[in-house]
């Protein structure tokens, strides 16, 4: 059954997801700090790394690793020091927690024993990155990690290729290791398609901050000879409407007409299609003018 419990505040008992830096340390928020300062225990994925965070922010606070492996087998204890009233803080190493990282097992035992869970929201890169790629904001799909071995990855980007076969038209964002940047555009170009509109970020919030726009084929291209150094986001643009064939365009517009008033009828279908207004009203016009088949 879900539960509607109040949210706790950084200073009260529950657990409290923290975003943290992506690279800049000095993008931790007023309401971050507090957080981190008040919790009776800071869950993190390294030690050391959150370590170096709350130092920097002269913060001192007790730290517990919660990773992958050991999640699972802590839960139980950890939420029944929270049930006790307890107010515990999850960082992961960088970002948003549970977004291809730690905390989604412990935050959905959580739920389930009615602790209250809250985040302090912030930084992530992928949304980052979507802002800054030129390409369409939403909808967007986070695929987060393709896998690593080559006939494993292709198999998943064919997944997203049948998925916008029947429709889907989203702004992809995939999470990459440097060393596999060019080998995943590759694969990108060759199934999605080389003319499709993408971009690369790097090391976003970091000195060497870079936003690379382009055709998924020139951005293949590029990183086949350049290699890609820190931390990448790919974004790909929305796969382009199907073709829409003259006899389609027509059934669609007899079919909208029949409900809608002639121009209610030509901006929904252009709408659905992708074709130019204008082009569709033209025709419904035309189709209007010629009567019923
Ligand atoms: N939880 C994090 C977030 O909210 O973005 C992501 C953690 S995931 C384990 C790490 C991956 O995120 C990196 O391999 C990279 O793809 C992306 N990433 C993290 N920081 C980045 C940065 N500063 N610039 C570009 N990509 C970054």
């Amino acid at each position: 059954m879900e539960n509607d419990e109040a949210s706790p505040t950084p200073s009260s008992a529950g657990l409290i997801l923290v975003a943290t830096p992506i690279g800049n340390l000095a993008d931790l928020s007023f309401r971050a700090r507090d957080a981190l300062a008040e919790a009776s225990l800071v869950l993190c994925e390294d030690t050391r790394v959150t370590s170096r965070l709350l130092a920097r922010h002269s913060i001192s606070a007790t730290t517990l690793a919660l990773h992958d492996h050991n999640e699972e087998s802590e839960a139980p204890r950890l939420i029944a020091r929270l049930l006790a009233g307890e107010r515990m803080a999850l960082v992961s190493d960088a970002g948003t927690p549970l977004v291809s990282d730690p905390g989604y097992r412990l935050v959905r035992a959580a739920i389930a024993a009615g602790v209250p869970v809250t985040a302090v929201p912030g930084p992530n890169a992928a949304v980052m990155a979507l802002t800054l790629s030129g390409l369409p904001p939403h909808p967007f799909l986070f695929h987060g990690f393709l896998p690593p071995k080559a006939a494993a990855r292709t198999a998943e980007i064919r997944k997203l290729a049948a998925m916008e076969g029947a429709g889907l038209s989203a702004t992809l964002i995939f999470y990459e290791a440097p060393h596999r940047t060019a080998e995943a555009l590759a694969a990108l170009a060759e199934i999605l398609g080389t003319g499709r509109p993408a971009a690369v970020a790097r090391e976003l919030t970091k000195r060497f901050e870079e936003v690379r726009r382009g055709t998924l084929g020139h951005l293949a291209e590029h990183y086949a000879s350049h290699e890609a150094r820190g931390e990448v986001v790919i974004c790909v643009g929305p796969a382009p409407p199907p073709e829409t064939s003259a006899e389609s365009l027509d059934d669609a517009l007899r079919a909208a007409m029949a409900q809608l008033s002639l121009r209610d009828a030509a901006a929904a279908v252009a709408e659905a299609t992708g074709l130019p207004r204008k082009r569709v009203y033209a025709r419904a016009l035309e189709l209007a003018a010629a009567g019923p088949r």
